[in-house]
């Protein structure tokens, strides 16, 4: 496990901090007592070295770039504070768009993150919805999809512009209610041939909209969608062993 932290903030300086010997719990993070049950229902009982700094910038509301190898549980770092913002506020939430767009560059990884979100919910006895969306949908089946609208959408970046050209989803109503932007496995988005699809979303992300960057390396491709998606972001970056 990787025994150092470095966190970056704008042009400040690049800090170091050796993790503590003892881990901080869930509860230690801000995170709510229901998602720590449904984690322990699960058999997760303690953070990984990339949610234990992940999860407490992200409930702050900062915008997040986090880079660690695959299997260092990113998902968990990003969605289970996703939740806790969205679970706290859905009551007073009258949208036209969803809230959260959490964007992958595969239909598995699209999937995978799917079961993972309402395998969460469920476990929670959360009231929120969430839907995926894959290339194959037509017109019809996004219309369906996002009938509601659901809180949570998960898909490739490929069907955002088709829901726009449909008229499926307006830019004006992502623009009023979209709060969180999670682009997971960032690191292959653009070699997937998602920049232009990613080009015609960001258009209409609003300023005030929290964006998080997840990948497993550092990549020219990672620091273009920083430049084009986020603001003066934190930079957590887990070293490997050895790094
Ligand atoms: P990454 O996205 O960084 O590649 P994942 O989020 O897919 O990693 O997590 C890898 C595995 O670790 C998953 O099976 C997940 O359920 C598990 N996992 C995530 N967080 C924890 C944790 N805090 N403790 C134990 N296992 C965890
Ligand atoms: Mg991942």
């Amino acid at each position: 496990m990787a025994n150092a932290l470095e966190r970056q903030q704008g042009n400040a300086e690049h800090r170091e901090q050796e993790q503590d010997e003892e881990s901080k719990t869930f509860e230690e993070l801000g995170l709510e007592p229901s998602l720590i049950r449904a984690l322990i229902k699960k058999g997760i009982e303690k953070p990984t070295p990339i949610q234990e700094v992940a999860i407490p910038l992200i409930l702050e509301g900062k915008d997040v770039v986090a880079r660690a190898k695959t299997g260092s549980g990113k998902t968990f770092a990003y969605l289970l504070p996703l939740l806790q913002k969205l679970f706290s506020e859905s009551e007073s939430r009258n949208k036209l768009a969803p809230s959260a767009f959490v964007l992958v560059p595969t239909r598995e990884l699209c999937q995978q993150v799917y079961s993972e979100v309402l395998s969460l919910i469920e476990l929670c006895r959360g009231q929120l919805k969430v839907v995926q969306l894959t290339s194959s949908m037509s017109p019809s089946d996004l219309r369906v999809a996002l009938a509601g609208p659901p809180d949570i959408l998960v898909s490739t970046p490929g069907c955002i512009p088709k829901c726009l050209s449909a008229g499926v989803l307006q830019a004006a109503s992502i623009n009023d209610s979209l709060e969180i932007l999670v682009l997971d496995e960032a690191d292959l988005l653009l070699s997937y041939g998602y920049e232009d699809d990613l080009k015609a979303l960001t258009a209409h992300v609003p300023r005030r909209c929290q964006c998080l960057l997840m990948s497993a390396t550092s990549s020219a491709d990672v620091e273009k969608l920083k430049k084009l998606i986020l603001h003066n972001p934190f930079i957590l970056t887990l070293p490997e062993v050895g790094d």
